[in-house]
């Protein structure tokens, strides 16, 4: 077993993220901890960062800035999409998150951010772009990826034995 987080080891952590007023955004606190692969972009690059080199019961409180985490807001990201766009009885609320073809054919993730009797009102950027992200993580454990984990670029559960198809 990995004693330390390094590139290719599965690592579970108790996490919760801060703006920086100190409002919660999210918390596993409570909930089921994170499982993640280190080293391939399953968390935000800065906390990935912070992480390497730390052990189980290691307790890391981080300031990552935009670029490091949801990246800087790009003001042009912004579109407007006709209502009749999209199916019919959508869920259309502020928050939902979908992916979208754009022009140039590259499918990305588009965030719905207001809803009109005419236009849903979207955001290429992710609703955490441009703001510093305060984390305070605590390590609980580390293992060695299996080869399918490696192959995936993502762990299968805490125990690598959550079996999926895709
Ligand atoms: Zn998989």
């Amino acid at each position: 077993m990995p004693e330390t987080i390094a590139n290719d080891v599965v690592v579970t952590i108790e996490y919760t993220l801060k703006n920086r007023t100190g409002e919660v955004l999210d918390t596993s606190v409570g909930d089921e901890p994170l499982t993640y692969l280190q080293g391939h972009d399953n968390i935000v690059p800065g906390l990935e960062n912070a992480l390497a080199g730390k052990k189980a019961g290691d307790v890391v409180t981080i300031a990552v800035p935009p670029e490091e985490g949801y990246g800087l807001r790009d003001p042009s990201g912004t579109r407007q999409i006709e209502r009749d766009a999209f199916p019919e009885g959508a869920n259309l609320q502020p928050g939902l998150q979908f992916s979208a073809e754009l022009e140039d054919e590259e499918v990305v993730p588009l965030w719905v951010v207001a809803v009109d009797d005419e236009f849903v009102h979207v955001d290429l950027n992710h609703p955490l772009a441009g703001e510093t992200l305060h984390f305070e993580v605590t390590v609980l454990e580390l293992r060695a990826a299996l080869p399918n984990e490696l192959a995936h670029g993502h762990p299968h559960g805490r125990d690598g034995q959550n079996h999926h198809h895709h």
